[in-house]
């Protein structure tokens, strides 16, 4: 706990009316870390912010940062300080005195807080621009005031609330960087929500993945990404195909799932029951297809028969989307590097084997 911004959430939700827009919530973000809340629209990451922040007041729970149950102290008490989405910066000050407002509204002198406030641009790289009003700063350079004036609290936790999503992708990329390299420079805790899935997988330290007010999966962004608990993380993710089945037998290195839309699959585990209804998911690139064979798609396990519905060239990879040619016809996703994928081409409408390795599946929670 050195820098003691480490914050805990215990047990907390927040009712508005019938809907638990947080419910039952308990979560440990480390000091100096760098957390990111994940997930779609309304499933109450902004909720869970606001309630560190003190913009809201859990219904049930406590929080505490470094060890002190912060529910009842106002916003600016907390030693936090939030960035919001809308930069909300005064028009007719001075880049300077933006930041500085926060001071001057303590008593803070005139000297002290300019020199305070120069020092805290220099870290987010705007004192050339110290004179500036804020309409003749770009998008980004707004932004980085916008930083600056909250970091000049000197907080241990800042709030940050979809702080990329105005900028446009060059820009965002750019600021992006930015952000993982001051929160490294500043040592303090850093809580960002978002809901786009690069942004977290680039930044956080933690990845907090939310469905309708509850923590789905919470961990570092190589768990998150590639040890998804369950399918809504996987689905939400991306980049995985979903698989539902019972176990109808367990060998020695070998289980085999007959699947819920038909298919037999062989999966490199044996920690499964006889009978047990499972759920598993294949990465895209460790998918392969063949050309299609009758008797191959038939005996063999892990080969879904479809046709080819579309190619995407994406670069450094080929993007196919084969629909099923059994059960409900859902779709499978494929990514086949441009190497493999041009040695023996597929065309739209072609008939196809999609097939991986036992142990290239990945065990989901079941529903
Ligand atoms: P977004 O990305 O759209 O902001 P979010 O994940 O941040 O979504 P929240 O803003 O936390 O979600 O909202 C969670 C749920 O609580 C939503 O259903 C929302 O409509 C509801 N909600 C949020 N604030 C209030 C409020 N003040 N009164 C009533 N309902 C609210």
């Amino acid at each position: 706990m050195a820098g003691s911004g480490e914050v805990q959430i215990i047990n907390v939700s927040k009712h508005f009316g019938d809907l638990a827009a947080v419910d039952d919530v308990s979560l440990t973000i480390k000091d100096g870390s760098y957390c990111c809340l994940l997930g779609p629209s309304g499933c109450g990451k902004t909720t869970l912010l606001r309630m560190i922040s003190g913009h809201e007041t859990p219904t049930h729970g406590e929080i505490t940062i470094g060890g002190d149950i912060i529910n009842q102290k106002p916003p600016g008490t907390r030693g936090t300080a939030m960035m919001f989405q809308s930069y909300a910066l005064f028009p007719h000050l001075q880049v300077v005195d933006n930041v500085a407002f926060s001071l001057q509204m303590k008593g803070v002198g005139e000297d002290e807080r300019r020199e305070k406030a120069m020092d805290v641009l220099d870290k987010v790289q705007m004192t050339h621009l110290a004179k500036r009003l804020p309409a003749q700063l770009s998008g980004g350079q707004q932004q980085r005031v916008a930083l600056a004036r909250a970091l000049i609290t000197n907080p241990k936790v800042l709030l940050l609330d979809e702080p990329l999503s105005a900028l446009d992708e060059f820009l965002r990329l750019q600021m992006r960087a930015e952000l993982k390299r001051l929160q490294a420079d500043l040592g303090i805790t850093f809580i960002h929500v978002t809901h786009t899935q690069p942004e977290a997988l680039a930044l956080a330290d933690m990845i907090v993945v939310m469905d309708q007010g509850v923590i789905s999966q919470a961990g570092s962004a190589e768990q998150i990404f590639n040890k998804p608990k369950n399918a809504y993380v996987a689905d939400f993710m991306g980049g995985w195909n979903i698989l539902k089945g019972r176990v109808v037998s367990v060998g020695d290195t070998i289980s085999e799932v007959h699947g819920e839309n038909g298919g037999r699959f062989l999966l490199g585990t044996t920690d499964l029951l006889v009978g047990a209804r499972v759920a598993f998911t294949v990465r895209r690139d460790k998918v392969h297809l063949k050309p299609f064979d009758s008797a191959a798609s038939g005996n063999q396990g892990n080969m879904i028969p479809g046709v080819v519905q579309t190619i995407e060239y994406q670069g450094s990879f080929v993007k196919i989307t084969v629909i099923r040619s059994v059960g409900s016809g859902e779709e499978f996703v494929v990514q086949e590097t441009d190497h493999e994928f041009f040695r023996t081409p597929v065309r739209e409408g072609e008939k196809v084997l999609a097939s991986w390795a036992p142990e290239d599946i990945h065990m989901l929670e079941a529903a």
